[in-house]
């Protein structure tokens, strides 16, 4: 049986007014939720970072050992600034029966329903452990996860299964794009404008790899598209750009940040080697000719798999089963189940909430889906009851 929806919502309240944007400290939340598994008797596990300023949370109810099913949850949510909102994000407030505030939708909504589940999961004779899994620093690449993802099979117990709570309105999603991240840096050599043939121009040398990567975005439109995936090609963009210093100036210095978004199956390693060999050609010959210190430094900065379920654990006729539902969908953001995977532990997500209201101003999610993840834990407790 699920647990009254007051239950999530007064837990989502309690989350909610936590600050856990990505570039603060989550342990004022960690602590939160321990105490509250300690309530109902439930240690828990820190995976600590090395600054101890944050932690992931792992905690195990039901028979100990390994196998079972992972709930997973970030605890981190993306910055307000610069957005406007009508109300404080850091308050829940209900209205229409929604209910606003940052994370929300992105993705406490999930974490306080697994929270609310806990009561009921304990007064269970579980005869499958459930875990629960939350992280930190999702949302600036999965990296939080990462360490934690390291301890399963060692310190921690390797769940079988994997539920990873991103909001799909409850949809089972079973494959998703996996970002890649560049920056490159281009170091020229500074000039008075007048006198260019003195100088290297870093900009200029960026602008001959930014026409590469356009006529690589366009190539990848073409290459094995996969209907599955809106847009569905291998997306390629820049994403941010800075150069030069003054308009009288060669400029010396140039950086600009790109990224994929790849299919599953997509070989990013020939990729990178041809940006790699379009700056080795093309620029630095004539680069190092004019001025030897010049350079180009192409540096990968994050990176998340794509995600394909794995056909052969039945996580995904589970989750069908769990979600009422009968069909699978694609999705072209990233989650953190590719790196469960990874790490041994087929993954699938679904959870509460549209993530078209993810990282909005106004965030918010619906009553009626908290109450829909609700009835998927409840039936998943039935489940693991066995
Ligand atoms: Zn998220």
């Amino acid at each position: 049986m699920a647990p009254p929806v007051a239950a999530a919502k007064a837990l989502l309240a309690r989350l909610v007014a936590f600050d856990t944007t990505s570039h603060k400290s989550n342990l004022p939340l960690v602590s939160f939720v321990e105490d509250y598994l300690r309530q109902h008797g439930i240690e828990s596990t820190r995976v600590p970072t090395a600054d101890g300023q944050k932690a992931s949370l792992f905690a195990t109810i039901g028979p100990p050992g390994v196998g079972g099913i992972a709930l997973s949850g970030h605890t981190d949510v993306v910055p307000v600034t610069g957005q406007s909102w009508d109300t404080d994000p850091f308050t829940v407030i209900e209205r229409d029966g929604r209910l606003y505030g940052r994370g929300t939708c992105d993705m406490k909504g999930y974490l306080a329903c697994v929270l609310a589940m806990v009561p009921e999961l304990r007064a269970r004779k579980l005869g499958t452990p459930i875990h629960i899994a939350f992280s930190y620093d999702e949302e600036v690449g999965c990296t939080g996860v990462r360490p934690m993802i390291g301890e399963l099979g060692q310190s921690l117990p390797l769940p079988r299964l994997v539920f990873v709570g991103e909001p799909t309105t409850m949809a089972v999603v079973d494959a998703h794009k996996g970002p890649m991240r560049w920056v490159v840096r281009v170091t020229g050599k500074a000039a008075h404008s007048a006198l260019p043939h003195l100088g290297v121009n870093a900009v200029t040398h960026a602008g001959y790899l930014l026409g590469e990567l356009a006529r690589i975005e366009e190539e990848l439109k073409e290459r094995n598209p996969n209907p599955r995936f809106d847009p569905p090609y291998t997306t390629l963009q820049v994403t941010q750009l800075e150069g030069g210093t003054a308009s009288n100036i060669v400029p010396a210095a140039c950086w600009f940040g790109w990224e994929i978004r790849r299919l599953p199956g997509f070989d990013a390693t020939a990729l990178d080697r041809r940006v790699r060999r379009f700056a080795a050609e093309h620029c630095l010959p004539k680069m190092q000719r004019a001025a030897p210190e010049t350079g180009i430094g192409i540096d990968i900065t994050n990176e998340v798999p794509a995600f394909q379920a794995d056909s052969g654990s039945g996580i995904v006729p589970l989750a069908l089963k769990l979600a009422g539902q009968n069909e699978t969908f694609a999705v072209c953001y990233a989650t953190e189940a590719s790196l469960f995977q990874a790490g041994g532990a087929p993954a699938v997500v679904c959870g509460p909430g549209n993530i078209a209201q993810a990282h909005t101003p106004n965030e918010f999610i619906g009553v009626a889906e908290l109450e829909k993840c609700l009835r998927f834990l409840g039936r998943l407790a039935d489940w693991a009851g066995g």
